[in-house]
């Protein structure tokens, strides 16, 4: 039987989920931000100005879709010369589930700052202190979930985070695989990657997400997700990026992937190389050996026997990398066994 990873009906979107403006410390416009992204094929702009949640519904057109949100930051208290160079933070998104939200979970008009001091509205009223610890993060991803807000762990190498930082962070939504601001500046792809691949070792339900942090035109129109809904509404794109129905890229587009008897098949643009990760030691790679890839198969028979007659569906997952000739890559999520069928993994029922 066949099992859709990314689901049959319904259009691809574009997004960039991560952009600020004017009302913080972005130089564009949100109306400028909007003709950038329109005019280069993007349908949905996520607005995560820090600190202020603006609601941009009056952007919206037929092709265009803006999500209501904000990035809020915790910085690790340092004291001293240089103390912003090597001062550890957390970032994270909140997406708002509705347009016209008002809650701030967690929040504190002290904690605002650039242009958005100006524009504080009333409704933002609260004394949370925010603590830069895992437990103290962990609260805040509860309290923004917990009013119906998805949560996007943001550049952890630019926040000069590593494993002890995140390991132990829960309810997470997604962890930015790429952010467009920090690849221009330098910061590397792969530490962000590894520690996707680490959260999911740990179980964690993770979507990879890349985005651009657009503060400038520069840094703009470099990562993307395309979310598969069937319709450019607010409820119809955040009930499928809340599924996971998206992937992420900085260069290949996937335009079907789906697992039949056993084998993972996958379509896209050309690329140069597709890798197969899970979980285990059981890591596979096509490359492109004349001219450029358009499809491939992954024969996950035994993998799926074992993982499953092991009792780890909970555990097992795969997921694709594809690398296009220029070196930029697409990242499906990660699919865990045990959100597809056994038939579709072409194990016996019986
Ligand atoms: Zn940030
Ligand atoms: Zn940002």
């Amino acid at each position: 039987m066949k099992q859709y990873l990314i689901p049959e009906k319904g259009q691809f979107y574009k997004a960039n989920m991560h952009t600020h403006t004017v009302c913080s410390d972005g130089q564009m416009t949100p109306e400028q931000i909007k003709e950038l992204y329109k005019s280069n094929g993007y349908s949905v702009v996520a607005y995560t100005d820090h600190d202020i949640m603006i609601d941009h519904s009056d952007l919206n057109d037929e092709n265009f879709l803006a999500i209501t949100a904000y990035e809020v930051e915790t910085n690790c208290p340092t004291d001293g010369f240089d103390a912003w160079d090597r001062t550890p933070t957390y970032h994270l998104n909140f997406y708002a589930s509705r347009p016209d939200e008002t809650c701030y979970p967690c929040a504190n008009p002290g904690y605002t700052w650039g242009n958005a001091r100006g524009l504080v509205q009333d409704y933002y009223k609260g004394d949370y202190q925010r603590r830069y610890s895992v437990e103290g993060q962990n609260d805040m991803i509860a309290q923004a979930s917990k009013a119906g807000f998805l949560v996007s762990y943001n550049h952890p190498d630019w926040s000069l985070q590593h494993y002890p930082d995140y390991a132990g962070l829960e309810g997470l939504h997604t962890i930015e695989v790429y952010n467009t601001g920090c690849v221009q500046a330098g910061y590397s792809v792969d530490a962000s990657e590894h520690a996707f691949q680490d959260m999911l070792a740990l179980g964690k339900r993770v979507f990879p997400v890349a985005a651009d942090d657009t503060h400038a035109s520069r840094e703009a129109l470099g990562g993307w997700i395309c979310v598969k809904a069937e319709a450019l509404t607010y409820d119809e794109y955040m009930a499928a990026y809340r599924k996971g129905d998206f992937y992420a890229s900085w260069g290949p587009a996937i335009e079907d992937l789906y697992l039949e008897d056993g084998v993972l098949h996958v379509f896209c643009s050309g690329v140069e190389e597709i890798s197969l990760h899970t979980e285990r030691r059981v890591a596979r790679r096509v490359v492109a050996t004349d001219g450029t890839l358009t499809w491939a198969e992954f024969d996950l028979k035994q993998y799926f026997n074992n993982v499953h007659r092991g009792g780890n569906d909970a555990k097992g997952f795969i997921r694709l990398v594809l690398i296009d000739e220029n070196g930029n890559k697409a990242l499906t999520r990660a699919y865990f066994a045990d959100e597809l069928s056994l038939s579709a993994r072409g194990i016996d029922e019986a």
